[in-house]
């Protein structure tokens, strides 16, 4: 089995990352006031995410599902000596779907199977698990590591967690968010990113997030810079148990370790600015939360190794198909059947994956925002930021510090930022009380594509604040 290499070739992997160069953003700002160079015409962002959007099939993410519950079960000690039955048999049906798009993809999709035998805390099961996740990685083109990853969990259960022989079909979890992450790799594989995209299939979710945690570690210990992930999990039913359907919006669970900006908040707003601009119609409901009561997603795994993380999942979940065997009791079926997905609703979900990721790696890395200050003479605020090597330019955003999602936005030319003294930038809010709201910086891309947004230390973060003296910036 191959072993997951995302690192690059080698010369990229040991040359020392520098992605903010100050001596450059002089030279930035300057260009912006130069006739435009005779370059390639770029292709707005608008268009690129409009093209792939557009490509998403509902009916492949139902043949998708439907296969993958045709193996049985997909419980991580399942069979592997079938062509059609158990785990061996779906993963290598996935491999074969990712390779399909691979072979399009002019060798620029690499797909490599991610083979380990893992810790397994959970009762009942082995202490020691193999898991094998299936990994479909189109290296960036300018900036390959940063990497955004997309991810659902193929591996399934029935009532007994611990069951490896018993039908567990987890359609909707999560053989949906699986679908979509398959789906997501067709609609941008045929396109160039700087940055790094990676779509996988994790075994294991299902006994402990053994697979995406496997995932997550070697992506940090490959030195890679993930600056976003996505976990889609449970992505297909829109009919709640009250009988009420929901079909026009994901939830979208961030965990905050670091107060209400973290970096996982940043990335949960990013996605639903990218649903607001890409997919009309359908929305992004931010809940501030790092998952549900008492559950847990793979993008945990990525959370705990310091990356921005965040989870989709649909709405309302009926229970009543979730974990369980498929029985009728009292008239009433139980079991995860492709029969409770709604494949135009994962399409959307889809959707916005794509959306989000497009618009993500195409843009430049978010910004340092390096401290915020109000001025003493009015009520401006001004932002101390360095913009990465090669931004054209940045975007100011603002909000009340009881809003959930950025409600202003000012362009840079508004903002006129000066460089400091010490080769930073200097922006100005007019108008803006600081002590009342939050602001946040992103790069823009020239193709009009933007970054995450990155924001100033709040105040009562003593430990994140510049040292004084440090910065001649700061605490003036
Ligand atoms: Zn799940």
């Amino acid at each position: 089995m191959n072993r997951l290499t995302l690192r690059p070739s080698s010369a990229a992997a040991t040359a020392p990352f520098a992605p903010f160069a100050p001596v450059a953003l002089l030279a930035a700002l300057a260009a912006q006031d130069a006739p435009p160079a005779a370059a390639a015409p770029v292709e707005p962002i608008a268009d690129v995410v409009a093209a792939a959007v557009r490509s998403i099939d509902p009916a492949r993410i139902e043949r998708t599902v439907r296969a993958l519950v045709g193996f049985g079960t997909r419980h991580v000690l399942s069979r592997t000596d079938s062509e059609t039955e158990g785990t061996g048999a779906a993963r290598k049906w996935l491999r074969d779907e990712f390779d399909a798009i691979a072979a399009t993809s002019g060798g620029r999709l690499v797909v490599t199977l991610q083979s380990e035998t893992v810790p397994c805390a959970r009762p009942g099961m082995p202490t020691q698990v193999p898991i094998v996740n299936v990994i479909a990685t189109l290296r960036g083109t300018s900036d390959p590591e940063r990497v955004y990853v997309v991810g659902g969990h193929y591996d399934s259960r029935n009532s007994q967690g611990e069951d490896g022989r018993k039908a567990a079909p987890g359609a909707v979890d999560d053989a949906s968010g699986t679908a979509v992450a398959l789906e997501a790799c067709r609609a941008l594989a045929g396109r160039r990113f700087p940055a790094t995209l990676v779509f996988v299939a994790y075994d294991g979710e299902e006994q402990g997030l053994i697979g995406s945690k496997a995932h997550a570690k070697a992506l940090a210990a490959a030195g890679a810079r993930v600056d976003g992930m996505i976990a889609c999990d449970i992505v297909g039913n829109t009919l709640g148990m009250d009988g009420a359907r929901h079909d026009r919006h994901l939830r979208c669970f961030s965990y905050a370790p670091s107060g209400n900006d973290s970096f996982g908040r940043s990335l949960a707003r990013a996605a639903a600015f990218a649903a607001r601009t890409h997919v009309p119609g359908f929305g992004v409901d931010l809940i501030f939360r790092g998952d549900r009561y008492g559950r847990g997603g793979d993008h945990r795994s990525f959370f705990d190794q310091g990356f921005p993380a965040v989870r989709f999942s649909e709405p309302r979940e009926d229970f009543s198909r979730q974990h369980q065997d498929v029985v009728a009791r009292d008239g009433k079926p139980y079991g995860d059947l492709p029969e409770w997905v709604d494949f135009a609703y994962s399409a959307n979900v889809c959707r916005v994956v794509v959306a989000t990721l497009a618009e993500l790696a195409s843009a430049p890395p978010p910004p340092r925002v390096l401290a915020a200050q109000l001025r003493r003479d009015r009520y401006d605020t001004e932002v101390v930021y360095e913009l990465p090597a090669g931004a054209p330019r940045a975007e100011f955003v603002w909000r009340p510090t009881t809003a959930p999602d950025w409600t202003h936005v000012v362009g840079q030319d508004e903002a006129a930022p000066k460089p400091t003294r010490s080769d930073r930038l200097l922006a100005t809010l007019a108008g803006v009380c600081l002590d009342d709201v939050v602001v946040g910086v992103r790069s823009v891309g020239a193709d009009g594509s933007r970054s995450r947004v990155a924001t100033p230390p709040e105040p009562d973060r003593f430990d994140a604040r510049p040292r004084a003296g440090a910065s001649g910036e700061a605490g003036r």
